[in-house]
């Protein structure tokens, strides 16, 4: 009996292994295919100011035309593969040209966030990339933000805070992703050129309870006392947002205000005001 039982639990892990292989070879290959075919396409998310309910900028997040697979599941992939490399710049490019387009129509626009992977850190003419879209779709760097996550700064590299001071003194602005999650150091925040933390949505998710809410409020005045703004992630109810507006959250970024947006959505709301109604 328990060496059969043995036999059926290898064989299941075994099979649980091959289908997971299976599936990051079949991502893997609609990525090729969506890199090749144009097959990619950017929704926005405002991020609304806690105070008055304007929006105060964008997050671009990343979408297969084709598959509605989450980034969070293939943003990992291509960063196993070169593949993230290709992707940064296409998604760079494309919001570019949207900010210059929206520029063009006369739109008010705010600042457009872009995700940032960690080996996208370690590429310098990444930078001269950056500027030379910039300047043909007359583009200012005023309107583009980069959101990294703490995870690039395991390793403290030199080179990682170079690419970051430069994209700084070029006027971009730098947001800290995901903050609260996993290797979150206090201590990242006083050598990190950023602007901006994000409070990760697992954080937010919490604060409600007793404990938690005196860690959030730390956390909002520590940034504070370092001139650094706060977005508070996936907030999806009032009783949150009414908590964060007590502890003085910058920014709001989450479902009870907005669903990422395609293009068309942006244009129609980019002046609406998110406090009026609620
Ligand atoms: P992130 O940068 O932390 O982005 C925030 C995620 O939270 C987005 O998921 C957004 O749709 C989701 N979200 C916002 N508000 C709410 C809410 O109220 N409730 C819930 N349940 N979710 C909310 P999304 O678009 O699926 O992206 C997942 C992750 O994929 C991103 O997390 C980011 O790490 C990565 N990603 C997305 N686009 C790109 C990209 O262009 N480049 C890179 N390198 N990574 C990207
Ligand atoms: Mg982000
Ligand atoms: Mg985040
Ligand atoms: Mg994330």
């Amino acid at each position: 009996m328990v060496k059969d039982f043995g036999k059926s639990s290898y064989m299941f892990f075994n099979r649980h292994m091959v289908d997971r292989v299976k599936r990051k070879i079949e991502i893997e290959k609609m990525l090729r295919e969506a890199i090749k075919e144009d097959g990619f396409k950017v929704l926005y998310q405002p991020q609304v100011s806690v105070f008055t309910g304007e929006i105060v900028g964008f997050e671009a997040l990343l979408r297969m035309k084709k598959n509605p697979i989450s980034p969070a599941v293939f943003i990992p992939i291509a960063e196993e593969t070169s593949m993230i490399m290709d992707i940064g710049r296409w998604v760079a490019k494309e919001v570019i040209k949207q900010i210059g387009i929206w520029k063009k129509k006369g739109l008010n626009i705010k600042p457009i966030a872009i995700n940032f992977s960690a080996k996208q850190l370690n590429d310098l003419s990444y930078i001269d990339f950056l500027q030379d879209i910039l300047r043909k779709e007359d583009v200012e760097t005023k309107y583009i933000d980069i959101e990294i996550t703490e995870s690039i700064f395991l390793e403290k590299k030199d080179e990682t805070i170079e690419f970051l001071d430069q994209l700084k003194s070029l006027g971009i602005g730098i947001a800290l992703d995901d903050f609260g999650t996993g290797y979150s150091s206090l201590s990242y925040l006083t050598f990190l050129p950023v602007d901006k933390i994000k409070l990760d949505k697992s954080l937010n998710d919490k604060f409600l309870e007793l404990k938690s809410i005196s860690v959030m409020d730390s956390i909002i005045s520590l940034a504070h006392s370092l001139n650094l703004k706060v977005v508070a992630e996936g907030i999806e109810d009032m009783e949150q947002y009414k908590r964060l507006k007590v502890g003085k959250c910058n920014y709001i970024q989450g479902y009870l205000f907005s669903k990422p947006l395609e293009v068309e959505e942006v244009e129609e709301i980019h002046n609406y005001n998110f406090l009026q109604n609620k």
